[in-house]
């Protein structure tokens, strides 16, 4: 559907939460996978305080570097747009303060909701990377399809698919763990 960028060997010499080894990445699909373990590190930590586990980062191809990463928290901030992705987004805004976000790449472990995809479009993300599928509200390859709509100006480079079966497993451990907690509460 799009155009990767080149392959490269990328070194990632700054990280946030110091999870990513410091030396070189052979290639584009490495990278994506190494970048999406601190994502799913970051679901973890929302599953932890009994968050939807779901975790983004938001990397700088340029600089080589991880400018913030985000957990999924409506329930702790009261917040119902506070999804890893938006999160991650604003941690970027302040960070580099601009609120657009050209030339940088997010990544997530759950296809982006539609409230999601529009804001990586407003935030003129180059390229999407995220793990699993979402059929009941992802709106990249399922629902609205939000990229391919004529009102969406900006469409990033989409990978789905990366790292797909540890967001999947982790979603659905932390579902059953939830209706098992419900159940017994009855
Ligand atoms: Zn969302």
């Amino acid at each position: 559907m799009c155009h990767g960028p080149p392959h490269a060997a990328f070194l990632l010499d700054a990280v946030i939460g110091q999870r990513l080894v410091v030396g070189m990445v052979p290639d584009l699909e490495t990278l994506d996978e190494t970048l999406m373990q601190t994502a799913l590190a970051e679901a973890r930590n929302a599953a932890s305080v009994d968050e939807v586990p779901i975790g983004a980062l938001i990397f700088d191809p340029s600089s080589k570097t991880v400018v913030a990463t985000g957990q999924n928290a409506p329930i702790s901030l009261n917040d119902p747009c506070a999804h890893a992705e938006i999160q991650a987004l604003r941690a970027t805004g302040q960070a580099i303060g601009n609120y657009r976000l050209g030339g940088l790449w997010l990544y997530v472990t759950l296809e982006p909701c539609a409230m999601c995809a529009g804001a990586i479009s407003h935030a003129r993300i180059e390229r999407l990377i995220y793990g699993a599928s979402d059929p009941k509200g992802g709106a990249v390859e399922h629902g609205p399809r939000f990229f391919e709509q004529p009102t969406c100006h900006w469409r990033p480079q989409v990978t789905s698919g990366v790292l797909a079966e540890d967001s999947r497993v982790m979603l659905q451990s932390f579902f059953k763990a939830r209706r098992k907690l419900k159940s017994t509460d009855d």
